[in-house]
């Protein structure tokens, strides 16, 4: 259906108040954003000769609580009469129709913003704005604008004497804040640090800052900082300088790890510096990566913009390519933002790489730092992963950071993969053969899996620690994209190369005997032998159903009954020679002897509960006197 949207202009400020902007305090930005525009106009044709190169471009801001005014004044290019009715009056007004137009047809998730509306966002905050301005062309009159905001306005002629342009906003009933200089400060530091131009608030004396000769009293300081690190050439940057900016942009006195300078000239603009800061393992350093647009900033952590997984990081980016003022929704769906989200993935991975190869001493000496988020990118993004994945390191039990093909690769000549057998008919000369995935083994805690660390490390066997809060989840995503592996905690199962000769002829008597004999009626017994046959007994927990309970726990559904009743197996060493004469002790120490046995095994496995420990420590007391005599 065709039709023709009837707009007034009076609609303009409910759609701005509503929708255009949802934060209030970005109205500075624009008023700020649009003097530097201004200045930078007129600097273009300074250089290009068209207009004398005079006095240093500056933008001053001025709080007047008795007046309740607020006013941002440059010496940019200034606009004639013409250009005040052309750009503010007519543009403005007719921005805000196309904006109607497409924000009817595109629904409340539309495209908002960037339509040349920045200017009216003043009136979030001011009842009036006043515009005072004087054109850098020959012979131009100053011009006095003055508007409520509604559909009129009224222009004269002004009396400005300086080129360039005062915007004076009439503070609103209720926004008192904004005529606070601690709040105008606050939002300058926000969003203009980094602005090309210096930026004056309430400047105390202004007569030498306008160039007069003679004594110079301290000059006022400018409340950014017009030249920031990142745009310089990353060959001319030394180490202390970036510590340094990162010192003062995030205010964090720890030392980041390392850096990137990104400084992309094609096939978009894109510059910034992403800091990797010390991580903890649990991730809960917050990253903060501002970004911004020609050194204007535009917001935190924009995901749209900066792969989540780099959230974790801190860091500044400014690119030019990104549209101001538009909505979250609009850049999800932009492919050039798509483009520079990749990008800076994978100069991270680039980076990395780097690392690893011109120094894989000092990137392993940093590579339990950055895990969790590496670990974390490699799930997020499977782009990221196939760039990262083979500089992925695991710390070994001797302290050696391997990668998984140098881990795979030593535990294959010790604890092989198993073959699977070919089935009937399948059985062809030099047919292709199969193998189990390969079962890699590791380490969540040092000091409560220390008996089965000892046992791999006295039989030539290794393990990898993964006792990282994100390591639950990670070692599942491996197992999904490396299917030839398969991870198991060190006391998920026994590998063969631990195994010994059965010394015990009855198994089940010795089986069923020790089972009648100890407190924990449920306990599920089996035997095996093992090469070190000092080993009374092991538990054994199946790393599916420990994996499930603890998934469970993560995500708060109720834990599996306490203890390990269920998931655990008591594996009874048939090496071990007390286990194998149990049948022929006296049936009265017999629960004294097995509960201890018992003892021994939960003691390796995990922390006692207060009764095991109880009954533990009875036992121990009637062991030591029968010792003492
Ligand atoms: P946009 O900046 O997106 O074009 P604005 O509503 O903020 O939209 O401003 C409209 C126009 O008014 C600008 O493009 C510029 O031509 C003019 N203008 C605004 N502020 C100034 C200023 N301080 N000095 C000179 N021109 C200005």
């Amino acid at each position: 259906m065709k039709g023709n949207i009837q707009i007034h202009s009076q609609n303009i400020m409910p759609v701005i108040k509503k929708w255009l902007y949802s934060d209030k305090d970005i109205f500075l930005r624009e008023m700020i954003s649009n003097a530097a525009d201004a200045i930078s106009k007129y600097q273009k044709l300074a250089a290009l000769g068209q207009a004398p190169r005079e006095v240093t471009p500056r933008i001053v801001v001025r709080t007047d609580k008795e007046a309740r005014t607020l006013s941002i004044e440059d010496n940019g290019i200034g606009m004639t009469g013409e250009e005040v009715q052309k750009y503010i009056t007519q543009v403005a007004f007719s921005g805000a129709e196309d904006f109607l137009a497409k924000y009817k047809d595109a629904g409340k998730d539309g495209i908002i913003g960037h339509f040349g509306l920045g200017f009216y966002s003043a009136y979030m905050v001011s009842d009036t704005v006043e515009i005072d301005t004087l054109s850098f062309e020959e012979g131009s009159k100053p011009v006095h604008w003055v508007s409520d905001g509604n559909e009129e306005y009224e222009m004269t002629d002004g009396t400005r004497a300086a080129r360039g342009t005062l915007i004076t906003l009439h503070i609103a009933e209720g926004e008192d804040e904004f005529l606070q200089e601690y709040k105008i400060r606050e939002l300058l530091k926000k969003y203009c640090a980094f602005m090309p131009y210096e930026i004056y608030l309430n400047p105390k004396d202004e007569a030498p800052a306008e160039g007069k000769e003679g004594e110079a009293p301290e000059a006022p300081k400018p409340v950014n900082n017009t030249s920031p690190l990142y745009l310089r050439d990353p060959k001319t940057v030394t180490d202390e300088e970036y510590v340094t900016f990162y010192r003062d942009t995030f205010h964090d006195f720890a030392k980041p790890l390392f850096w990137i300078h990104l400084n992309v000239d094609y096939p978009f603009n894109l510059k910034g510096i992403l800091y990797f800061p010390k991580q903890s393992e649990k991730l809960d350093v917050q990253g903060e990566v501002k970004l911004y647009c020609n050194q204007v900033f535009i917001a935190d952590n924009i995901k749209e913009v900066i792969p989540e997984f780099l959230m974790l990081l801190k860091g500044v980016i400014d690119c030019p390519d990104i549209p101001l003022n538009v909505s979250r929704s609009f850049l999800q769906n932009d492919r050039e933002v798509k483009k520079i989200s990749r990008h800076i993935t994978k100069k991270v991975a680039d980076k990395l790489n780097e690392l690893f190869k011109e120094d894989r001493e000092k990137y392993a000496g940093f590579f339990g730092d950055i895990s969790p988020f590496v670990k974390f990118g490699c799930m997020k993004d499977s782009d990221f992963y196939d760039k990262v994945k083979d500089i992925l390191l695991f710390k070994d039990l001797n302290g050696k950071w391997q990668t998984l093909a140098e881990f795979k690769a030593e535990q294959a000549a010790v604890n092989p993969p198993k073959e699977i057998p070919a089935e009937e008919g399948d059985k062809e000369e030099g047919a292709e053969k199969h193998y189990e995935p390969q079962k890699l083994f590791y380490v969540t805690d040092e000091n409560l899996q220390s008996s089965y660390i000892r046992q791999f490390k006295d039989n030539g066997l290794n393990a990898v620690y993964l006792n990282q809060f994100i390591d639950v989840h990670f070692i599942s995503f491996l197992e999904y994209v490396e299917p030839s592996v398969k991870f198991l905690r060190i006391d998920a199962e026994t590998p063969d190369c631990l195994k010994a000769e059965n010394l015990v002829a009855n198994p089940n008597e010795i089986i069923e005997l020790f089972k009648q004999n100890i407190e924990d009626k449920e306990a599920e017994v089996n035997m095996e032998a093992l090469k070190d046959a000092s080993v009374f007994a092991t538990f054994t927990r199946s790393e599916f159903s420990r994996r499930f309970a603890e998934m469970n726990k993560l995500y708060g559904m109720g834990v599996t009954a306490p203890g390990m009743k269920e998931e655990s197996v008591l594996t009874l060493n048939g090496a071990n020679p007390l286990i194998a004469k149990l049948t022929s002790l006296p049936a009265e120490k017999l629960p004294t002897v097995c509960g201890t046995i018992y003892d021994l095994a939960v003691m390796a496995n995990k922390p006692m509960t207060g009764d095991q420990l109880q009954a533990f420590l009875k036992r121990a007391g009637e062991l030591l006197n029968a010792y003492a005599g």
